[in-house]
């Protein structure tokens, strides 16, 4: 099994979506995993499920997915857009995450079970994520991803 192929597995990205790229950063501790989709694919509407065609791409997103290893893992992607006749343009609906986060659905799953066995307090928060400095690093009441975890939770 090659790269792509594992992290298309890893992601359970499926069809049109396919791992284009894999790049290791071993300084940063990082997987970064580009998805693309091939030109010619036909895009739902997100508001009316219409089938269209792709009108063109939102900017880069990366999403923060659950680590490989001690690596950080990092989807990177352009949000397919369609230009919907009763909707006008639209981002479509990216599986396994949702619009304006930036962790996908399996990493804030991961993240809510820790914050419910840890029950934070006003004390930074450790999550067990191996950085460079150290074995763990923290994650203090005023960040955003706490904050976007939080809202998460609220869901
Ligand atoms: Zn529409």
């Amino acid at each position: 099994m090659q790269d792509k192929e594992l992290y298309q597995h890893i992601l359970g990205l499926t069809s049109p979506s396919t791992v284009s790229e894999v790049k290791l950063n071993i300084p940063a501790e990082e997987i970064l995993v580009r998805a693309e989709h091939p030109a010619s694919t036909k895009i739902c509407c997100p508001e009316s499920q219409k089938e269209l065609a792709c009108y063109d791409h939102a900017e880069e997103r990366r999403w923060w997915h659950l680590d490989s290893s001690q690596y950080k893992t990092i989807l990177i992607g352009c949000v397919p857009r369609v230009d919907c006749p009763d909707h006008g343009v639209k981002n479509v609906t990216v599986p396994g995450a949702l619009p304006h986060i930036r962790f996908t659905i399996m990493f804030e799953r991961f993240a809510i079970e820790v914050l419910q066995l840890t029950k934070p307090s006003k004390e930074p928060l450790r999550l067990p994520t191996v950085m460079p400095d150290g074995p763990l690093f923290s994650i203090s009441l005023c960040d955003a991803p706490y904050t976007a975890i939080c809202l998460a939770i609220a869901r």
